[in-house]
């Protein structure tokens, strides 16, 4: 979406990401090959490219590469996001803190070292009394991965031996980051739960959309499924959500890009939980198309991006006048993929736009909290959020998962 959106603005793309810098361009991308965990060196490569072939702009695609992307746009000399408010933001006990220092509504937490804790911690360590229910997760990943409600103390206990083996994961460790060793325990904020997405213009908030999550986030893990814009909320209340989302966005040192805000609302307040310094993630972006001042016809959300970081000012950007909405395909089950059916049936419903299966054939699913992605994804319109709801429950239920156990036991004899 991005290469199509940089086609249509004559913009050229390039690239950096995470691969090994010794096999030559595996991808024919012209790629600048850089590390996610080595943050020095991957700047350095950035910044080396930027001397060859000059860089106006500079977009961070998914949560790992934002400190790269700020420091480089630092040494740029690009406007963007903070080194610290992206470093922030991918640290969810320092977001906490910053929200919690900026006066902004906040759960109580605390932290505790995983590894560290043993069989009756974190409750008998903690400075702060632990009270139920409490939501337990590491404090540097995404996609709600190792994200668990507790309710009692056994069951907070199970949680820490989850997450423990969680952080174990051969992927986790890869990424050589220290902060996968903490975990933050908070209160658990009941009310239902926003998505918002927004371009921060030097510390300006551009809304362009809320999106309601009508499927009901209570745990015991928080699988993100649907997402409807607009939302059923009054103006004041959609005012009041953009407000919080904009203060926390400053309070963690957001100030220019696109972010991706969670929040829990209920009548007491509006709660950031949590504020990325990046579009909205997977193919999701695909939802959102925006009317710009300076185009006649709707652009892409990737293309509104795009734009920004090319130096065009988003304010009296809007989303489009309909409803859109999009599903996240939830994992039913683990196992290895074999196939899906109903695909072409998906796609015949009444407002649907397209269905996307991202997981691939034999491929091992994971279910939540282990897991960190989806089987695919669905896109409907329709004049009403709820008839987009309604179409895209319909799609998902012509959808058949071929899903055989990861390991087949051959009984003896
Ligand atoms: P991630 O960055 O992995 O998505 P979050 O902290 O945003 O992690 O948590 C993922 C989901 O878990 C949230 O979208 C929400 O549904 C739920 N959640 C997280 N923290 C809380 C909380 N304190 N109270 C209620 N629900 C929560």
């Amino acid at each position: 979406m991005f290469a199509e959106a940089a086609e249509r603005l004559g913009a050229e793309l390039v690239f950096a990401t995470d691969r090994c810098h010794l096999i030559e361009d595996p991808w024919r991308d012209g790629a600048i090959p850089i590390r996610f965990y080595d943050e020095e060196a991957s700047v350095q490569a950035i910044v080396a490219a930027a001397a060859a072939r000059p860089i106006d702009g500079l977009v961070a695609v998914g949560d790992r590469p934002t400190v790269i992307a700020a420091t480089a746009a630092s040494e740029l000399g690009l406007p963007w996001h903070s080194v610290e408010g992206a470093a922030t933001a991918r640290n969810k006990l320092r977001t906490r803190e910053r929200l919690r220092d900026a006066g902004l509504p906040v759960p109580w937490f605390t932290s505790f070292s995983i590894a560290d804790a043993i069989a009756d911690l974190p409750i008998s360590q903690s400075p702060i009394p632990i009270l139920f229910p409490c939501v337990v997760k590491p404090v540097a990943l995404s996609a709600s991965r190792g994200v668990m409600r507790t309710d009692d103390a056994e069951s907070l206990r199970a949680a820490v031996e989850r997450l423990r083996s969680l952080v174990a994961a051969p992927d986790i460790r890869a990424e050589r980051d220290d902060a996968h060793e903490t975990a933050l325990v908070e209160g658990f904020i009941p009310g239902g739960e926003y998505a918002i997405d927004a371009v921060m213009h030097r510390g300006t908030i551009v809304p362009i959309a809320i999106f309601d999550k009508p499927d009901p986030l209570d745990g015991p893990f928080f699988e993100e499924t649907i997402y409807v814009t607009p939302p059923a909320l009054s103006a004041s209340v959609q005012d009041a959500i953009v407000d919080a989302v904009a203060r926390a966005a400053v309070a963690i040192g957001l100030h220019h890009g696109p972010i991706h805000a969670e929040c829990r609302v209920n009548p007491a307040n509006v709660y950031v939980l949590e504020v990325a310094a990046r579009p909205i993630g997977g193919l999701c972006a695909r939802a959102l198309s925006v009317r710009i001042p300076d185009a006649d016809d709707l652009i892409s959300y990737e293309e509104a991006v795009l734009r920004h970081a090319l130096g065009t000012s988003p304010i009296g950007w809007r989303r489009e006048q309909r409803a859109s909405g999009v599903m996240m395909i939830p994992i039913p089950r683990r196992g290895v993929l074999r196939g899906v059916e109903g695909v072409d049936d998906a796609r015949a419903v009444a407002g649907v736009d397209d269905v996307r299966i991202t997981a691939k054939p034999d491929q091992v699913l994971v279910p939540l909290p282990e897991g960190a992605s989806y089987l695919g994804f669905i896109f409907a319109h329709a004049d009403r959020a709820a008839d987009v709801e309604r179409a895209l429950r319909a799609a998902h239920a012509h959808l058949r998962f071929a899903i055989d156990p990861e390991f087949r036991v051959r009984p003896s004899g």
